[in-house]
Order: structure tokens, then C-alpha cells, then sequence
């Protein structure tokens, strides 16, 4: 695991970097925050631990401009300050976690390992599967460019299935998922709704993207290789 650390106060660089070493992780010191954009846009890191009062570009930019690249690796965000605004401005801009200083470092690495553990985050809003599109946020689906209306259930479906794409679904899974537990229908909801989402989804295009895996349930993928 290799960890990137953004922080100009040497001696808590040091003792960060220290500690997370000892731990046995691999550690990238950047003491401004123009090498510390430019160590992270050039390595791939399993982890970002970034100071906001940085030298030249302030830890908000640098966390800004990381986004924009990439979406997945986790940042822990340092700070002197505890304002509530502050916490608020760097979540929206896409810190994972929020560490006051001065903190110990077992608090640290109990984040670090949290994070770590909860591993790449899909923070995009549209999940593609060959031409479909969903958008999470809009919940607004195309094919081909081209809008498809559905159903608040088919689509509660339909982003099941993308989130999941290449995973085979079991018909209980989708049913816990998309429906409730308290749900005790009809046994074939999910035949009947994955029906509905072919005729909308499948129907007029030559290449399917929603399979039945027989005797185990759905799945959505794309062209097999
Ligand atoms: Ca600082």
C-alpha cells in the first residue's frame, strides 16, 4: 500500500510518515502543495493524506485538481482548522475523511485503515455499459444517445444491474435490493419488471446487454470477448 503525504510542518511529516512506515506502508512525502499535485497525478497511490494550509497551492486546490483526474483514491484531509464550513467546502470537493490537528497518531492510522479498507469509491454520477447510460443524479437512462423513460421501479432495477455490471444478480438479491424485505408479492416480479426493462432497454437494438444466467438470475454486461 502506498500512501501520499501533502504537509509542509516537517515535523509533523515526520512523524506521519514515521508512524505510517513503521506500519509498513509505503510513504511519498510532498512538502507544497504543486509537488504534492504532481506526485499524485504521476503515481498511483492507494492513499492521499492531505494538509489544506499548504504553501503555493492550498490543500482545497491541490484536492480539486486530483479530482478532476481521478475520482477513486481516498483522501484524508489535515487541518489547524475545525470550522464547520471548511469540513463542508472539502467534502463537497471530494475529501473521504477529515482529521483536526493536533491528533494522535493512532486516530490517523485508525482513519487511514478505514478508508483503505473501504477501498476505491465510484464517485462518478453515470455508469456506462457499452451505449446505455445511467445517470445517478439526473436518474435520466439512454441508449444510443437516445432517452429511455422508465418506471421508478425498472430503473431502481436497471441501476442495480449496471452497478453490478458483469455480476450475476439472484432473484432474491434483486428483490432485497430493489423491492424490500417486507416485500411478499407475486414469486416472479423480477421476471415480469426484467421483461419490461428488455422491451425498453434490449428490444430494437441488435446487441443485448441484459442476460438471464439460467438457474442463478440476471446480469448486465457488455460484448463478451
Ligand atoms: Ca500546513
Amino acid at each position: 500500500m502506498r500512501i501520499l503525504l501533502v504537509e509542509d510542518e516537517t515535523k509533523v511529516s515526520k512523524f506521519v510518515a514515521r508512524g505510517l512506515m513503521e506500519e509498513r506502508f509505503a510513504v511519498d512525502v510532498a512538502a507544497d502543495g504543486t509537488s504534492g499535485l504532481e506526485l499524485a497525478n504521476a503515481y498511483h497511490y492507494d492513499l492521499i493524506v492531505l494538509d489544506l494550509m499548504l504553501p503555493g497551492m492550498d490543500g482545497t486546490e491541490v484536492l480539486r485538481r486530483i479530482r478532476n483526474k481521478s475520482t477513486s483514491v481516498p483522501v484524508l484531509v489535515l487541518t489547524a482548522r475545525d470550522a464547520v464550513s471548511d469540513k463542508v467546502g472539502n467534502f463537497e470537493v471530494g475529501a473521504d475523511d477529515y482529521l483536526t490537528k493536533p491528533f494522535a497518531f493512532a486516530e490517523l492510522l485508525a482513519r487511514v485503515k478505514a478508508l483503505l479498507r473501504r477501498g476505491p469509491v465510484n464517485r462518478s454520477s453515470v455508469v456506462r455499459v457499452e451505449d446505455l447510460e445511467l445517470d445517478r443524479l439526473t436518474q435520466q437512462v439512454k441508449r444510443a444517445g437516445k432517452r429511455i423513460e422508465l418506471t421508478s421501479k425498472e430503473y431502481a432495477l436497471l441501476e442495480y444491474l449496471m452497478s453490478n455490471t458483469g455480476r450475476v444478480l439472484s432473484r432474491t438479491m434483486i428483490i432485497e435490493h430493489v423491492w424490500d424485505q417486507s416485500f411478499d408479492g407475486i414469486t416472479n416480479i423480477v421476471d415480469v419488471y426484467v421483461r419490461h426493462l428488455r422491451n425498453k432497454v434490449d428490444e430494437v437494438h441488435e446487441h443485448k446487454l441484459i442476460h438471464t444466467v439460467r438457474g442463478v438470475g440476471y446480469t448486465v454486461k457488455g460484448e463478451c470477448p
